[in-house]
């Protein structure tokens, strides 16, 4: 065979090689980026549907958004963003995040974001940090002051600015994480519900997420690159407790698939006759139908 001949068929094999390859990239990228439209259309619907059925959001309402810098609450509020634009009633959302002075806490992270998403948002800065560090002694867990302390401040900054509903990151799996917390430690049959009235009646919390699972969020939030900042910065040790639940539910999600979808459903689905609360189920107060001489 001539030279040139002999050239140009290994130039069109390697062609053909290379136009494979592309073709076969092509692919992998429209089957990821199809899973991920169904990944965020799913969520939307998710979070649409306890919008929903809890009556989270209403016309006319200002949401503070709280943005903690963990995959949860950016999914939230970019799905909360989405829902926005569709809705057929307008609301606002104000994102808040509150920076409690960990060591190493990267301030510049969500003004970066929210500036370039465009958001209305306040950035609240309060050093719990040391308050928690002084009263905790070291290595038992922080998360319980740290968290009430947060709480106290957003819940103040809500009242003064005239939000209406405040907005937490809290999804399914967290749901069901405290529902058994309250079940072996506490000795309660209650959870974190997906709307809760503050203890003085001055705040409405909303949980979109609650029907959402951890691991599509963390799916989700990966594949967004969001700029997530980790809540461990303060160095605290895990809380113990939530991690035995944590282990407990992840050891039945894999081996009982659709276990945890049962529990959930089970909250939404409540006896009180058949459990053993006298103040939910008046027993004394059964009576029999039959007349008896
Ligand atoms: S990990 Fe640190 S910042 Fe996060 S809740 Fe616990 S104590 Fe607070």
């Amino acid at each position: 065979m001539n030279p040139t001949h002999v050239h140009q068929l290994i130039s069109n094999k390697a062609m053909e090689g290379v136009l494979r390859k592309e073709a076969r990239e092509k692919k992998a990228h429209e089957n990821v980026t199809r899973d991920f439209n169904k990944l965020q259309k799913k969520l939307r619907h998710e979070v649409g549907r306890a919008i929903e059925d809890f009556g989270m959001i209403e016309a006319g309402d200002k949401v503070m958004v709280c943005l903690s810098g963990g995959a949860d609450s950016y999914t939230m509020l970019d799905i909360l963003q989405q829902l926005q634009k569709r809705a057929p009633i307008s609301f606002e959302l104000v994102v808040v995040n509150l920076d409690q002075k960990q060591p190493g806490f990267p301030e510049h992270v969500l003004p970066e974001y929210l500036e370039q998403a465009q958001l209305e948002y306040h950035i609240l800065e309060q050093d719990t940090y040391s308050v928690v560090t002084e009263i905790i002694p070291e290595g038992k867990t922080m998360c319980g002051l740290c968290s009430r302390l947060r709480r106290g401040i957003l819940y103040t900054f809500a009242k003064r600015n005239g939000f209406t509903k405040i907005a937490l990151g809290h999804h399914r799996d967290d749901i069901i994480e405290t529902l058994f917390l309250n079940m072996f430690y506490g000795g309660k049959l209650k959870s974190m519900p997906p709307k809760l009235l503050s203890d003085d009646g001055e705040n409405i919390v909303i949980r979109p997420l609650a029907y959402c699972k951890e691991k599509d969020i963390k799916q989700y939030a990966g594949h967004k690159e969001f700029p997530i900042i980790p809540c461990a910065l303060c160095g605290s040790q895990d809380n113990l407790q939530r991690q035995v639940i944590k282990d407990m539910l992840q050891d039945w999600d894999r081996n009982h698939p659709g276990r945890i979808e049962t529990i959930f459903s089970s909250m939404q689905t409540i006896v009180p006759s058949h459990l053993a609360d006298n103040d939910t189920y008046d027993f004394k107060g059964i009576v029999s139908k039959t007349k008896h001489d």
